[in-house]
């Protein structure tokens, strides 16, 4: 059996996310055709995103209490086909845990579950410090060691930051969490794009990175008018995601593009997915 990753006693179940399941869900019910796709497998239809054994059962429900503030704090604020995004968002302490939480799923998802990466022996073996540190920031609120950075993706915010004019469903619809070593280890950052918002987390925050208006330790709200500034390694990961969904929509076979086409034309015309497709800069 795979012990629970976070408490380290109980057994861990199969299906633990990193991203929240109710941001699958969300993708599902604004799609036309109640699927999502993956850039590593785009010829196979899915009902949910990535799971692995990584936590039990009661650190699942725990997180699920403070995914649950987030949800309706943040994420349904701004990922929000019907009302536009508000000028302030409030956030909590959970919502910052929420997001703490994330970060640790996908760094110990990293840890445990490795797959092709870049990432050295050395960098490797301080993962388990950093996980401990996360941990102790969820469970302590006290968030001195690491810095977190939401960027709501509005037009006026994103004109504002300059970041890339890629089509909207980039910023709108799809979901990535990974962790990202830069500069020997001057930039560590998790990169988390859900509907209608990037998080950075920084593992480890550079204090010379020019964010303005964007950190959530130590505030108790976002002005969207605030965000001026962001890294340039913002942008250039929006433009890596994206060439790897261009490269990915290339393979997509002739049989499940022709479903997809089927899937649209049978599709309510009002659905959010149709919405972001219209949308131009
Ligand atoms: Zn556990």
């Amino acid at each position: 059996m795979e012990l629970c990753k976070y408490c380290k006693e109980k057994e861990a179940i199969k299906n633990s996310h990193i991203i929240p399941s109710f941001v699958y869900e969300w993708i599902k019910v604004t799609s036309p055709t109640g699927y999502m796709r993956t850039t590593d497998e785009p010829n196979i239809r899915k009902q949910d995103g990535l799971k692995s054994a990584l936590l039990c059962l009661d650190c699942e429900r725990i997180f699920s209490k403070l995914e649950d503030v987030f949800k309706k704090e943040y994420f349904s604020k701004v990922a929000n086909y019907r009302k536009s995004c508000p000028d302030v968002l409030d956030i909590s302490v959970d919502t910052i845990k929420c997001i703490y939480i994330m970060a640790w799923r996908a760094l110990a998802y990293a840890l445990y579950f490795p797959k092709e990466n870049e990432y050295t022996d050395v960098e490797i073996s301080r993962f388990p410090v950093l996980l401990d540190e996360i941990k102790n920031a969820i469970e302590t609120g006290g968030f001195t060691n690491f810095r977190t950075h939401a960027i709501p993706c509005t037009k006026e915010v994103l004109t504002t930051l300059n970041l890339p004019k890629v089509p909207w469903h980039m910023y709108e619809r799809s979901v990535t969490a990974e962790p990202r070593v830069w500069d020997n280890w001057e930039r560590f950052v998790l990169y988390i794009q859900i509907p209608f918002s990037i998080i950075v987390f920084e593992i480890v925050p550079n204090t010379d990175d020019p964010w303005v208006g964007t950190q959530l330790e130590n505030v108790d709200k976002i002005v969207l008018n605030d965000i001026e500034s962001v890294p340039d390694y913002v942008g250039a990961l929006v433009n890596h995601f994206y060439k790897a969904f261009v490269d990915s929509n290339d393979e997509i076979s002739d049989v499940q593009r022709k479903k997809m086409t089927e899937d649209i034309e049978k599709a309510d015309p009002n659905c959010g997915s149709f919405k972001t497709m219209k949308k131009s800069w």
